[in-house]
C-alpha cells in the first residue's frame, strides 16, 4: 500500500482529553477518530489491525469446531422481555422504536437472539453440542465511556455460544474455549492472566476472565503470593476468621457527633480505629431495602450481595430513600432500632466489641455497641471485598493485588436463557430438556487497545508482527531522486509478494517521515536514502531500535529472520 493513497492523519500533539497511552497513541498515530462520546471510527490502519486480530480469533475458534454466523444488531424487544433482561439490563441497553412504534434494542450481547434461533432449528440431542460465533458491533450505553476503545459505547466483540445436552459436554467445550482464548491472547503478544470471575447466581468455577496486566486496568485481580490462585476481587471469597475479644461489654451510649459523616470523620473525632466502627449502608435489592453492615475498614462487595439475593438490581439507596426509611441521612445510619429493614452483616461485624455506629438520628452515633445485645442480624455472610494481606481463598499464601484489563470472558450459563425462553430439545427418551449453554466473549477493539497499552515507547506504538497493520515500512527519503524512487519501487514490488508493505512515497521532510514511522509502529523500517545508487538500504527494528545498512540482495533473508523473532 502506498502511503500517499492512505488515510493516516498523524498528530504531533497529545490530544488533551486522552488520559492513557493507548488512547493517545491510537489518536496521534492516525488509527482512530472519535465521533461521539465512546463512539469511534476505525481508520484504515486500525481496520487492518482488527482484521489481523479477527483472523487469529477465527483460526483458533475454527480449530475447536465453532462456526461463524452473523446476527442482527437490531433486536426485537419481545426477545428481551422473554429472557427478563428488557428490565434487568437497565439503562445500558440502547432502546429504539421503528416507524410502527415497535420497540427494539441495539444488541449489547446476543444470548436472546441465538437462543431463539437454536430453539427453532435444533430439535434433537443428536445435533448437540453446537458452537456458534460472530464478530460484530455491540452497543452498551456505558455510564462512563472512557479510555478510548477500552470502554466504548459502540465496540467490536466476538461473541460465541455453545449448546449442550449435558454438563460434561459443556465442561469439555468450556475447557476448549479456555485453551483457544489462551492461544489467541498469546498470539496477540499480550501479557495476560486468566482469573476466576463472578458467575452470578450460578456459583462455582463456571467463569473466567482473561485479564491483560496493566496499571490502568479497571479490574483488580486478587492473586496468591505463593499459589496459582487468581480471581477478580469482585468474586474472591474472604476466608479470614475473626477473633472476638473478651473485653467486658460497656453500656450503650448515644453521643453527639456534629458534622461527622464518614468513618474517617467519626473514628478521628472519637479517637478510635476504623476497625472499631460498624459501617452501615442502605441498599435497594430489587424492590427491598436491606441495611448492610461491614467493619469500618472494609468495603461492601455489592456483587456478593447481588448473588446472595439472586437479585437483578442492587444499588445504594438514594438520600431521599434513606431519609424516608430510616429517618436520617447516609452518614448517621446504623442498626440499633433500625425498623422496617432487613439487617445483614459481614462476618467481621460479629467480632466487634464495644463498637461505634450511626444512631439513625442526624449528628448522633452510638458508642459501646455490641452485636446481638443491641441489635440483631438476620444473616452473617461474606459481604466484603477481599483486601491485600487477607489469606488466599485456596488456603495457600497471602493475597496481593494487580490491575487488569478484561479482554475476554468465558462463562457457563447453564439453563438460564433456555429455561426463560423455553428453548428445549428432545433427549434420548424423547423428553423435552432445556439446552445447557455456555457463552464466550472477546472485545476485539479492546484487545487492540490493550496491545498498544503493552507495546509502546515515547516515540509511539511498537506492534507485535502478528497484529501489525503492515509488516514493513518502506520509507523513501526523497522520491524525487531517481535512484531512490526506482530502488524504493523495485523493493516495494518485490517485498509485497511476501509481506504487507507500507511504502512512504510522500513528499515530506525526512524528519517527518521518520517520526511518523516510529509513531505508527510497524515492526521493521527499511529506509531508501543516499546509498540507493549502490543498492544499499538501512534497516531499523522498531522493537529494539537496532539499525544497520544492508545490500538489497541480502534484504529479504535478513528481514525474514528478524520478523520471525518479533
Ligand atoms: P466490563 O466489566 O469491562 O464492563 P463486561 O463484563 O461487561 O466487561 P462482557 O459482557 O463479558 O463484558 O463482554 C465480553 C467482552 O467484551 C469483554 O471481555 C470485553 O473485552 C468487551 N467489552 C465489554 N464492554 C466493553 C466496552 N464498553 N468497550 C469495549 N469492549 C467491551
Ligand atoms: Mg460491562
Amino acid at each position: 500500500m502506498k502511503q500517499s493513497m492512505m488515510l493516516i492523519p498523524t498528530l504531533r500533539e497529545v490530544p488533551a482529553d486522552a488520559e492513557i497511552k493507548s488512547h493517545q497513541l491510537l489518536l496521534r498515530a492516525g488509527y482512530i477518530r472519535q465521533n461521539a462520546s465512546g463512539i469511534y471510527s476505525y481508520l484504515p490502519l486500525a481496520k487492518r489491525v482488527m482484521q489481523k486480530v479477527e483472523q487469529i480469533v477465527r483460526e483458533e475458534l475454527d480449530a475447536i469446531g465453532a462456526v461463524e454466523l452473523f446476527m442482527p444488531t437490531m433486536q426485537p424487544a419481545e426477545l428481551w422481555q422473554e429472557s427478563g433482561r428488557w428490565h434487568s439490563y437497565g439503562p445500558e441497553l440502547m432502546r429504539l422504536h421503528d416507524r410502527h412504534n415497535r420497540e427494539f434494542a441495539l444488541g449489547p450481547t446476543h444470548e436472546e437472539v441465538i437462543t431463539s434461533i437454536v430453539k427453532d432449528e435444533i430439535k434433537s440431542y443428536k445435533r448437540l453440542p453446537l458452537s456458534l460465533y460472530q464478530i460484530q458491533t455491540k452497543f452498551r450505553d456505558e455510564k462512563r465511556p472512557r479510555f478510548g476503545l477500552l470502554r466504548g459505547r459502540e465496540f467490536i466483540m466476538k461473541d460465541a455460544y455453545s449448546f449442550h445436552s449435558s454438563r460434561e459436554s459443556l465442561d469439555e467445550v468450556y475447557d476448549q474455549y479456555y485453551q483457544a482464548y489462551s492461544n489467541i491472547f498469546s498470539r496477540c503478544g499480550l501479557d495476560f492472566r486468566a482469573v476466576i470471575a463472578d458467575s452470578g447466581s450460578i456459583g462455582g468455577k463456571g467463569t473466567h476472565e482473561f485479564m491483560v496486566l496493566s496499571d490502568i486496568g479497571e479490574d483488580t485481580i486478587a492473586y496468591s503470593d505463593t499459589s496459582s490462585y487468581a480471581a477478580n476481587i469482585e468474586m474472591a471469597p474472604v476466608v479470614t476468621t475473626y477473633e472476638r475479644s473478651n473485653e467486658p461489654l460497656q453500656t450503650l451510649e448515644k453521643v453527639l457527633t456534629e458534622n461527622q459523616k464518614t468513618i474517617a470523620d467519626v473514628s478521628a473525632f472519637l479517637n478510635v480505629t476504623a476497625a472499631e466502627c460498624i459501617k452501615s449502608l442502605l441498599f435497594k435489592v430489587d424492590e427491598k431495602f436491606v441495611l448492610v453492615l461491614v467493619r469500618g475498614d472494609h468495603e461492601v462487595n455489592d456483587i456478593k450481595l447481588k448473588n446472595m439475593y439472586d437479585a437483578d438490581i442492587v444499588e445504594l439507596a438514594e438520600p431521599e430513600e434513606t431519609l424516608k426509611v430510616l429517618g436520617c441521612s447516609i452518614g448517621s445510619l446504623g442498626p440499633v432500632n433500625a425498623k422496617g429493614v432487613e439487617i445483614i452483616a459481614d462476618h467481621a461485624v460479629k467480632a466487634i466489641v464495644n463498637g461505634i455506629c450511626g444512631a439513625n438520628e442526624e449528628d448522633y452515633h452510638y458508642v459501646n455497641v455490641n452485636p446481638e445485645r443491641d441489635f440483631s442480624v438476620s444473616r452473617y455472610e461474606d459481604l466484603r471485598f477481599i483486601i491485600e494481606g487477607d489469606p488466599s481463598p485456596d488456603g495457600e499464601g497471602t493475597i496481593l493485588f494487580a490491575k487488569g484489563i478484561e479482554v475476554g470472558h468465558v462463562f457457563k450459563l447453564g439453563t438460564k436463557y433456555s429455561e426463560a425462553m423455553n428453548a428445549v430439545y428432545l433427549d434420548e427418551n424423547g423428553k423435552a430438556q432445556p439446552f445447557i449453554m455456555g457463552c464466550y466473549g472477546i472485545g476485539i477493539s479492546r484487545t487492540m487497545a490493550s496491545i498498544v497499552e503493552q507495546y509502546n515507547d515515547e516515540k509511539g506504538i511498537i506492534w507485535p508482527v502478528a497484529v501489525a497493520p503492515f509488516d514493513l515500512h518502506l520509507v523513501a527519503v526523497n522520491m524525487k531522486d531517481e535512484a531512490q524512487s526506482s530502488l524504493a519501487n523495485n523493493l516495494y514490488h518485490e517485498l509485497k509478494q511476501i509481506y504487507d508493505v507500507l511504502l512512504d512515497d510522500r513528499q515530506e521532510r525526512p524528519g517527518v517521515k521518520f517520526a511518523d514511522s516510529d509513531l505508527i509502529g510497524l515492526p521493521v523500517r527499511i529506509t531508501v536514502g543516499k546509498k540507493a545508487s549502490e543498492g544499499i538500504v538501512e534497516v531499523k527494528v522498531r522493537h529494539t531500535g537496532e539499525m544497520f545498512e544492508i545490500h538489497q540482495s541480502e534484504l529479504i533473508g535478513r528481514v525474514t529472520e528478524i520478523l520471525s523473532t518479533l
